[in-house]
């Protein structure tokens, strides 16, 4: 068995997360090995939220286009898949080579790693045949992959992921997209702007579930007026591909052609794979349980979508900011031990480095290192109209037995809305706590409805008394003085 390497961190998964951590820590003069399995970002930048934004940014490019008609005169519009795909794979991908993040990483001092990570026991981490010891810690940010539904047949065929359908040069003629969530519309909503005849289906009730029933009806008529087929309330029970051509058969007889299935039903950890059971941690969980110092146990932190606090960029980079705080509040910790004149003589850069970012006040000691708070948690579906929340709808306040108080407007019943006329469709809904004279949630749709939703984030995280959100002053026509109006409606 190979001699472990001691180092001061090994942080396993180089996603979002896991990259800002590493190199962070590296930056501070610790000794960090990252390893990676495939590409250096994750998900995020090869297959995520940044060329699927690109590709809603063309798609709302030949939208606005197409609304021309209805004010400014006529404009004949002439979709091209050729550019879009070039810029994500030129401009978002380097052509899905991870080189620039790669020397990013080890530009900041950090060891790149390339393998399967896995623990192998306290403090242990093993790589192939390499193995390291972690002095001060062990991050764990392996992300997720593609839940999979164990569909009759569909295993067998090549349906797309999110992979395929980022990474598609040659458009389908029509696509099935079994998935109703804010990936699916969103996708969906780009292919059929872009021509593609798209079908959506979905097992619930209605797309977008875990958004307002208001914000799911606004976003299936959006896709609808763009073309798209949605079918909600079907539960897909096989699949057939025949070479060419895909079947969908649902509950109820209901069944599905088209020419290529993209699968978007959710993402799952697989923590089987990460030696938990070496640790002492439960590996038949869904998710890492974290506590709100993102420690699973003792010297071991996790980050991002393994935490399943919330499957998005900006939930990886809030966590690794309190991993960074607190590992390096550890290695000062350490460092001022008993044995600090020990490990000093092997990390005395690094132990300089956390100290002076402690006397900086950047991370602070152990006591002083932030608290994860989810209260305010904001989410964006980049449909056109955008659908953004946060904090709790109002089922979810009800729930939990609070004395709600909703507030609500229509885009369109506020100058900004009235002026803007084609594509004006959205909402204001605020959810209060009456008792305590706060909003607990909002939701924010329309076509800026995520940048409108900032303020919402404020007043939410900050709990900003409802009587000075009344009396604060929102400029005139904008989309977000419509909050000024649900606020009245509260009353
Ligand atoms: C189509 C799509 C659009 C999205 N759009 C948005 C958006 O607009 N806004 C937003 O906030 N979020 C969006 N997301 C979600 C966002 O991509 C994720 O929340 C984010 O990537 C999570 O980052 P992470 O830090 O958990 O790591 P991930 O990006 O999941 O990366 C984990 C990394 O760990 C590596 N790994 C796993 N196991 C091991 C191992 N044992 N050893 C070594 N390496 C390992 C993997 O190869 C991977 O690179 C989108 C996702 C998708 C799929």
């Amino acid at each position: 068995m190979a001699e472990p390497e001691v180092v001061d961190v090994v942080v396993i998964g180089l996603g979002v997360g896991g990259e800002e951590v590493a190199g962070r820590l590296a930056e501070a003069g610790l000794s960090v090995v990252g390893i990676e399995r495939n590409l250096v970002g994750g998900e995020c930048p090869y297959w995520g939220c940044i060329p699927s934004k690109m590709m809603i940014r063309a798609a709302n490019a030949l939208a606005e286009a197409r609304r021309v008609d209805g004010l400014a005169g006529s404009a004949q519009v002439q979709p091209d898949w050729a550019p879009v795909a070039k810029r994500i794979r030129e401009e978002a991908t380097d052509t899905w080579d991870d080189t620039v993040a790669a020397d990013r990483f080890t530009g900041k001092g950090g060891r790149l790693v390339r393998g399967s990570g896995r623990l192998d026991g306290p403090r242990r981490v093993r790589v192939g045949d390499q193995v390291f010891q972690a002095r001060h810690g062990i991050v764990l940010n392996t992300g997720t992959r593609p839940s999979v539904p164990p569909i009759d047949g569909l295993a067998d065929t090549p349906y797309w992921t999110n992979h395929q359908a980022i990474e598609v040069e040659q458009l389908p003629e029509s696509l099935l997209v079994l998935g109703g969530g804010a990936i699916g519309l969103e996708l969906a909503q780009v292919f059929a702007r872009f021509g593609v005849r798209v079908t959506v289906v979905e097992a619930l009730d209605r797309v977008l579930a875990i958004e307002e029933p208001e914000a799911s009806e606004v976003a299936a008529a959006a896709l609808r007026a763009d073309g798209v087929e949605i079918h909600t309330g079907v539960r897909a029970e096989r699949v057939e591909h025949d070479g060419s051509r895909f079947t969908l058969h649902g509950n109820g007889g209901a069944a599905f052609t088209a020419e290529r299935l993209l699968v978007v039903t959710g993402r799952r950890a697989h923590l089987e794979e990460l030696g938990l059971d070496t640790v002492g941690v439960d590996a038949a969980q869904r998710y890492l349980t974290v506590d709100d110092r993102l420690r699973v146990s003792d010297g071991i932190w996790a980050v991002g979508d393994v935490t399943g606090e919330g499957a998005f960029t900006h939930i990886a980079m809030y966590q690794a900011g309190i991993v960074i705080a607190d590992v390096l509040a550890h290695a000062r910790e350490a460092e001022a031990g008993p044995d600090a004149s020990g490990t000093a003589s092997v990390v005395g850069g690094a132990m300089g480095a956390a100290s002076s970012l402690g006397a900086s006040g950047s991370s602070g000691s152990a006591g002083s290192v932030p608290r994860a708070d989810y209260r305010a948690l904001p989410r964006v579906t980049f449909t056109d109209p955008e659908v953004g929340a946060v904090g709790l709808t109002e089922r979810q306040a009800r729930e939990r037995g609070i004395n709600v108080q909703v507030g609500f407007t229509k885009l369109g019943s506020s100058t900004r809305g009235w002026i803007h006329r084609v594509g004006d469709d959205g909402f204001i809904k605020l959810i209060a706590d009456a008792d305590q004279g706060v909003l607990i949630g909002a939701t924010s749709v329309g076509p800026a409805g995520g940048e409108v939703l900032s303020a919402l984030v404020v007043a939410v995280h900050a709990a900003v008394p409802l009587s000075q959100l009344r009396h604060m002053i929102y400029a005139y026509p904008t989309f977000h003085r419509a909050i000024e109006d649900a606020l009245h409606d509260l009353s």
